[in-house]
């Protein structure tokens, strides 16, 4: 029978508490919350558990006591759940992505996009038999001796969220983690943990063995209790870099394995022979699409030579043409940041933008949007001639804002990009072979786009960064995630034969 978490359940009205899942079954809460807000309202629209080292000890225990029968599950059987869930994820997608937009402020179109990304992990990780497979080699240790690497899971694994991409970035690790044996915890980000509530009730109805997965709520305290852990093998991580160098550190002291995503300062170079509509339509998407809150958003616009004039003037126009609102509306481009805090750190650096004496061409100031008096709306940002030294061009601001730097070479645009300590994204945009050639090879950056603004990686491709945008060795998604997730095993097999037996004989 399903049991209807508060955020699926009939009841939605009024604001609820979203509830913990531990072993098969939504717990009721009774400790301390924390407020959700819809960010285009102001509105609270539920509260969140601050979950504590015993709440996540339970969850912990359930994933470890569903462990061994999980692993001993074939692959094929295990995908079949994968197939279950992939199902009615295509089916509730519209209320999920709805979901998204009223936790995240994005809008439906950019919810409904992120949907489909976490959609697609689930397909990926379904292939889990091909995926998973080891390798041998006959007589691989010596005459008669063969030698085999199995890929085996490990135990409980758990993923700790950030708040701008609710349903998505935790598939970036839940379907792998289970499809290759192992249990798992999700802790969604405190800001927005409506949609994985949600997402956990397609889980049980799915019919996911109890333990398999486990969704905790929480905040900081609740992560310190999973980094500490001893039952946990390993953490992933996304959220901003200094959370993540912590993970990374803490996690590591208790020897997990841990892949933790941290922040961004994505650079986009315009070289005088782009295609002008097309680049500002693609820059556009990239800077302001989900609020500018994207770990692959362009943040800054570096144009060499002649391209400065070409693409400013289109620029300023198409990002006043933005109209912002709540992301739910019809004809909405652009949505609400996450938080009043955000909003004001947005607004603190478009202040010290302007007092650095970057030239203001659109926009630099909270938005109101009318009926929405209490939302979190900051005007779309456009800064011109932004310099190498100013906060505009090292800082991440995770909003709608965006710096246009100037710069005489490709080679000087390059060297802004390294000026940064992060390395997530970088694209350019030409028609010129050579030049994109010379880019994507120089950029010391996670992912790279030619024309395009947002590289994102589909599902079967590793998703990081690098330098200070990453900490570890495998990539979310794909067959990074399989490696994360597994272990390699080493079988060296010989048979002995009592003296004198007789080989060819027939029993
Ligand atoms: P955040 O670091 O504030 O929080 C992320 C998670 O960490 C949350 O679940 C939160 O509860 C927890 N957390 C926060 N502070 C903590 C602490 N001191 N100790 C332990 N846990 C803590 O990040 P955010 O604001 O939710 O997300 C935005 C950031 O995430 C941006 O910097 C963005 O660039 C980054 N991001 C990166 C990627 C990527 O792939 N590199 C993807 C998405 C987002």
């Amino acid at each position: 029978m399903a049991v209807e978490s508060p955020i699926k359940g009939a009841a939605r009205s009024g604001v609820q508490t979203v509830r913990n899942y531990v072993g098969g079954a939504w717990g009721a809460w009774a400790g301390p919350t924390l407020d959700v807000t819809n960010p285009a309202t102001g509105d609270t629209i539920a509260r969140v558990p601050v979950s504590t080292a015993e709440d996540v000890d339970r969850a912990a225990i359930a994933a470890q006591d569903a462990f061994p029968a999980w692993r001993d599950t074939p692959p094929l059987d295990r995908a079949k759940y994968l197939f279950t869930l992939r199902d009615l994820m295509v089916r509730h997608s519209e209320e999920m992505a709805r979901l998204v937009t009223t936790e995240h402020g994005k809008t439906l179109p950019d919810a409904r996009g992120s949907v489909q990304r976490a959609i697609e992990n689930v397909e990926v990780a379904a292939g889990i038999p091909t995926l998973m497979m080891g390798y041998g080699l006959e007589n691989g240790a010596g005459r008669e001796i063969d030698e085999e690497a199995v890929r085996r899971p490990l135990g409980v694994f758990a993923a700790v969220g950030p708040f701008n991409f609710p349903a998505m970035v935790p598939f970036w690790f839940l379907p792998y983690a289970v499809a290759t044996g192992n249990t798992f915890i999700v802790k969604p980000s405190e800001q927005v943990p409506l949609t994985q509530s949600f997402i956990f009730d397609l889980l049980h109805e799915a019919g996911f063995p109890a333990g398999v997965v486990n969704l905790v709520n929480g905040d900081k305290t609740t992560v310190d209790a999973l980094l500490d852990h001893p039952t946990i093998k390993g953490i992933s991580f996304v959220g901003s870099t200094p959370v993540a160098r912590y993970i990374y550190a803490r996690a590591a002291a208790t020897g997990k394995r841990v892949q933790a995503a941290g922040g961004a300062k994505n650079m986009m170079v315009v070289m005088p022979d782009a295609v002008i509509d097309k680049t500002v339509a693609n820059v556009v998407n990239s800077a302001y699409g989900s609020g500018g809150q994207r770990c692959l958003a362009g943040s800054v616009l570096v144009p060499v030579g002649s391209a400065h004039e070409r693409v400013r003037d289109a620029l300023a126009a198409a990002v006043r043409a933005i109209r912002v609102g709540n992301g739910l509306d019809e004809g909405v481009d652009l949505g609400p940041v996450i938080s009043p805090t955000a909003r004001e750190r947005i607004l603190t650096a478009i202040a010290h933008g302007q007092a650095d004496g970057a030239t203001l061409l659109a926009g630099g100031e909270a938005a109101s949007v009318s009926g929405y008096p209490g939302g979190y709306y900051v005007q779309p940002t456009l800064f011109d001639n932004v310099t190498p030294g100013m906060g505009l061009a090292r800082d991440e601001i995770f909003g709608p804002v965006l710096a246009i730097m100037p710069t005489a070479t490709l080679d000087e645009a390059i060297g802004y990009i390294h000026d940064t300590p992060y390395g997530n994204a970088a694209s350019i945009f030409t028609q010129h072979g050579g030049w994109a050639r010379e880019f994507a090879y120089r950029c010391d950056v996670g992912n790279v786009g030619v024309n395009i603004g947002v590289a994102a990686p589909m599902a079967y491709f590793p998703f990081g960064g690098a330098r200070d945008s990453f900490f570890g060795t495998q990539h979310g998604q794909g067959r990074d995630a399989i490696d994360f997730f597994c272990d390699r095993k080493i079988v060296i097999r010989r048979w002995f034969h009592e003296d004198g037996a007789d080989q060819g004989k027939h029993w």
